[in-house]
C-alpha cells in the first residue's frame, strides 16, 4: 500500500514533522544549479517516475530537480500509473492470494513513491515560492487518490479473502495481511458509499484546511520586534550579531528578533529588558491568535469538528481512539495514564525550580514575582550560580566535523557500521550536502546510503529532522535503504571550524539514531518499515545517550584550537547540570501533550480553541510561570497533517523506552556492551514493524519498559 512511504520525516518536538510548511519569504535572486555550460537544453525532458540510476541501485536525480513545474505533470502521470495498477489487481480475474493481491498492492506506485520523494525532500529542504504552491495542489491530490483505493470495493474483497486465510501464510507475510486489512477498515473501507463520500469530503476540506494553517502561522513568525541599541543589555555578542543580520535581510534598521523559537528563546534567557522580554513572549505565544488575517481558531475548529465527525463515521468514540489505533499505546486511557504518572513530579519540580528563581531574583535586588517571561532569564542566572557552567566554554569542545566522525564511531562501535564518503559521483540538490555509503565493517558490503545536510539556508524548513528517500526491504526484487539527517547549523567562515552547542550535538546523534533504525531494517515489505508513531523517537533517542560517554568525549570532544580534551572539571559540572531545569522542559512539553488528547478524545468536536485550552490547563493545576510549548493556535504537530494528532504524547512514550533500554547498557556497566548492542540491533532496529512493537521490546529487555529509568533521567526521583 503506497502512501509515499518514502520520503517520511522524523524531527524533534521542537517542530512539526509531516508535510513541509510553507514559508512566506521573498524570492531569492535566481541561483540556478543548472544551465551554466551554455550547452543546448535536452529536447526531451527529465522522466520523474523513471526508476533512479547510477551507482548502488541507483540514487535519486537532484541534478534533475531545478524545474519544479515539471512536478506537477508528473505527480499527475504517477497517480494515474498506481490507480491503474491497483486497479488491475482489484479487477484480477485470478483468485486472491497473497502475492497477487497484499504483496503486489504493497509493491505498487514505484513511481509515485519516487516522485513523492524528491518533491517532499525539496517541500523541505528548498521550499522555493514555486514548490509551496504546488504543495497546496499536490497534498488534495494524494489524499484524493489514497480514498479512491481505501473504498475499492473489489479490492477490499480479495483483501478480506487473504486476510480470512492468513493463518497459513509466514509471518511476515501475515503481519502485512493484518496490517492492510486493519489500515483499510480504518481508513473507510467498510463504510457504505454514502459514508464514502462523506469521508471524502472530510479528507480533501482537511486536506485544505492543514495546508491554511501551517501558513499563517508561518506568516506570523515571519513579524519581528525591532530593538535599538539600547535595548541590547545582556545580549551576547554573537546572538546581537544574529538580530542584526535578520535586521538586514529585512531591510530594516537596527536589529530585529524574528517571532520563531530560535530567536525568541535566546532572547528570553539573556536580555536584562524585562518590559521587552515581555513583549517578545506575547508576540511569539500569542501566533496565530491575534485576531487578525492569520488568526487560525476558526480553523481549529473546523479541523476538529471534521475529525470528531470522521471518527464517529468509523465507529470510533473519538478521534484520538481512531488515530491511535495502529499505536503501542493503542488507546487514549494508556497514554493518558503515561503522563499522568509524570505530571504531578514534573509539577513539583517547578514548584521548587521557582523558588530558586524567586530567591535569586531578590539576591540581585530584582523585586518581582516570576512571570512566564522571567522563567528562561531567571533559570540561567540559577544555572550560573549553581554550575559555573559557561555555554560557550563548552562548545569550544564541539567542532561539528567531530562530533559527525563521533556518531560514526558509535555506530561503528555498536553495529559494525562503516562510513565512506562518496564525493563527485552522486548528485546533491545543494553544495553543502555530503553523501556517505553506509558499509558492513565486516566484509564491506553495502548497506545504504546516508547524506547529510547540515547548514541552514533561505528556503530550508528549520530544526532538525531526517528523512527517508528509499526504504529497505527484500520483496519484488529488492531495495536498500537512502537516509538524509538534516540539521540547521549557521555554516562558519571559509576555513574556520563550526562549533556546535552540547544540545546541537546531542540533536545530531538523534537524528542519526532516526537513520541507524532504517539503515538497520531487514524487512520483507515495503510497509513494513513503517513503525507506529510512539514507538519511532525511541531509536533516535536512545542514541542520545552515547554523545556524553567517557570514550566519545575523550576522542572527539577536542578544543578548536589546542586538540586538547575537555577538562574533567567540565565534564564534571556538565554532568552535574544534566537534570537542572527538567521541571520547566517536562511541564511545558506535557502540558501541550495533554491538551492535545483531551481536545481529541471529546466525542463531539465543538470547541472555542482559546476557552478550551484556559479550561484544560486550569483544570490541570497548569504552574502559572509556564505556559504549553505549543498553544492551540500554533500548534502545528496537530494541525498542518493528521500525523501528529492525539499523538504528541509520543516522544514521552518513546522516552520510557529509550531510558529503559539506556539502563540496560548502565546495569553492564559498559555503553558499549557487545551482547546489549547486538540484542539491540536484533531486536528493536533490524524488526522494523514486523512484529509487534511490545513484544519487541519484551525481546529485547525480557520485560516491559519501566518508567523509573525516565523519572531518574531528569532528577524527579
Ligand atoms: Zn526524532
Amino acid at each position: 500500500m503506497t502512501r509515499a512511504k518514502s520520503g517520511l520525516l522524523f524531527c524533534s518536538l521542537l517542530v512539526a514533522c509531516g508535510p513541509a510548511q510553507t514559508t512566506t519569504t521573498p524570492p531569492a535572486p535566481t541561483a540556478s544549479a543548472t544551465a551554466t555550460t551554455g550547452a543546448p537544453e535536452p529536447a526531451v525532458a527529465f522522466d520523474l517516475l523513471a526508476p533512479w540510476t547510477g551507482p548502488y541501485d541507483g540514487v535519486p536525480p537532484w541534478d534533475h530537480t531545478e524545474d519544479t513545474a515539471a512536478f506537477r505533470p508528473a505527480f499527475d502521470a504517477a497517480i494515474d500509473k498506481w490507480l491503474a495498477e491497483v486497479k488491475a489487481i482489484a479487477n484480477s480475474s485470478e483468485p486472491a492470494t497473497f502475492d497477487n493481491t497484499v504483496a503486489a498492492l504493497d509493491l505498487s506506485g514505484r513511481p509515485l513513491d519516487r516522485v513523492s520523494t524528491l518533491f517532499f525532500t525539496l517541500a523541505s529542504s528548498r521550499n522555493t515560492p514555486a514548490v509551496q504552491k504546488l504543495t497546496g495542489v499536490v497534498r488534495p491530490k494524494m489524499s484524493k487518490a489514497q480514498d479512491e483505493v481505501f473504498f475499492d470495493t473489489k479490492l477490499f474483497e480479495r483483501i478480506t479473502k487473504v486476510y480470512e486465510a492468513r493463518e497459513s501464510l509466514k509471518p511476515q507475510q501475515k503481519r502485512l495481511v493484518e496490517k492492510t486489512y486493519e489500515d483499510f477498515v480504518r481508513r473507510g473501507a467498510k463504510l457504505t458509499p454514502d459514508q464514502q463520500k462523506r469521508m471524502g469530503e472530510i479528507n480533501a476540506r482537511l486536506a485544505t484546511l492543514f495546508t491554511d494553517f501551517g501558513n499563517r502561522v508561518q506568516a506570523d513568525e515571519d513579524s519581528t520586534v525591532k530593538l535599538t541599541e539600547k535595548d541590547l543589555a545582556g545580549l551576547p555578542k554573537a546572538l546581537v550579531g544574529v538580530y542584526e543580520a535578520a535586521a538586514k535581510e529585512r531591510k530594516l534598521e537596527g536589529y530585529a528578533v524574528v517571532n520563531t523559537r530560535s530567536a525568541v528563546d535566546p532572547f528570553l534567557t539573556f536580555s536584562a529588558n524585562r518590559a521587552l522580554r515581555e513583549k517578545v513572549w506575547r508576540a511569539f505565544v500569542d501566533r496565530g491568535d491575534h485576531g487578525d488575517a492569520n488568526d487560525t481558531n476558526e480553523i481549529i475548529t473546523r479541523i476538529v469538528a471534521l475529525r470528531a465527525e470522521r471518527a464517529k463515521l468509523l465507529g470510533y468514540a473519538s478521534h484520538a481512539h481512531w488515530r491511535m489505533s495502529d499505536t503501542m499505546a493503542k488507546d487514549p486511557q494508556k497514554a493518558m495514564k503515561l503522563m499522568n504518572e509524570v505530571w504531578p513530579v514534573a509539577k513539583k519540580r517547578v514548584r521548587e525550580e521557582v523558588a530558586d528563581m524567586q530567591r535569586l531574583a531578590k539576591k540581585l535586588g530584582d523585586d518581582i514575582t516570576i512571570e512566564p517571561w522571567d522563567y528562561r532569564y531567571y533559570m540561567e542566572k540559577v544555572r550560573k550560580e549553581r554550575f559555573d557552567l559557561d555555554q560557550n566554554e563548552i562548545k569550544q569542545y564541539f567542532v561539528l566535523d567531530n562530533i559527525v566522525q563521533a556518531s560514526y564511531y558509535m555506530a561503528e562501535r555498536l553495529y559494525g557500521y562503516g562510513f565512506k564518503e562518496i564525493t563527485g559521483t552522486v548528485p546533491t540538490f545543494h553544495p553543502d550536502q555530503r553523501v556517505f555509503e553506509v558499509v558492513n565493517k565486516a566484509d564491506g558490503s553495502h548497506v545504504g546510503l546516508l547524506y547529510r545536510d547540515d547548514f541552514a539556508r533561505q528556503y530550508k524548513r528549520s530544526g532538525a529532522w531526517m528523512n527517508t528517500s528509499r526504504s529497505p526491504y527484500a520483496a519484488g526484487g529488492g531495495s536498500t535503504p537512502i537516509v538524509t539527517n538534516n540539521n540547521n547549523f549557521t555554516k562558519g567562515k571559509a576555513g574556520e571550524p563550526v562549533l556546535i552547542s552540547l544540545d546541537d550535538a546531542s540533536t545530531l546523534f538523534h537524528e542519526f539514531g532516526h537513520a541507524l533504525h532504517y539503515l538497520s531494517m531487514k524487512v520483507e515489505y515495503p510497509s513494513l518499515t513503517e513503525t507506529p508513531r510512539d514507538f519511532v523517537e525511541f531509536p533516535s533517542q536512545v542514541h542520545e545517550n552515547w554523545v556524553l560517554t567517557a570514550d566519545v568525549l575523550d576522542k572527539f570532544a577536542r578544543h578548536y584550537e589546542t586538540k586538547k580534551p575537555m577538562p574533567k572539571e567540565l565534564i564534571d559540572k556538565v554532568m552535574k547540570a544534566r537534570t537542572f531545569n527538567q521541571g520547566f522542559a517536562t511541564v511545558e512539553y506535557l502540558s501541550a501533550a495533554l491538551v492535545d488528547m483531551a481536545l481529541h478524545t471529546d466525542p463531539n468536536g465543538k470547541v472555542d480553541p482559546d476557552a478550551f485550552e484556559k479550561a484544560t490547563t486550569k483544570q490541570l493545576g497548569m504552574p502559572r510561570e509556564i505556559v504549553l510549548r505549543h498553544r492551540l493556535p500554533q500548534f502545528n504537530h496537530l494541525f498542518t497533517s493528521d500525523a501528529y494528532s492525539a499523538g504528541y504524547y509520543s516522544y514521552l512514550w518513546s522516552d520510557v523506552m529509550a531510558a529503559d533500554a539506556w539502563l540496560a547498557f548502565e546495569e553492564k556497566g559498559d555503553p558499549w556492551h557487545p551482547a546489549t548492542a547486538a540484542a539491540f540491533i536484533k531486536h528493536i532496529l533490524s524488526t522494523g514493524n514486523a512484529t509487534d512493537r511490545n513484544e519487541a521490546y519484551r525481546a529485547f529487555r525480557g520485560r516491559d519498559p519501566k518508567v523509573q529509568a525516565l523519572l531518574k533521567n531528569r532528577g524527579f526521583l
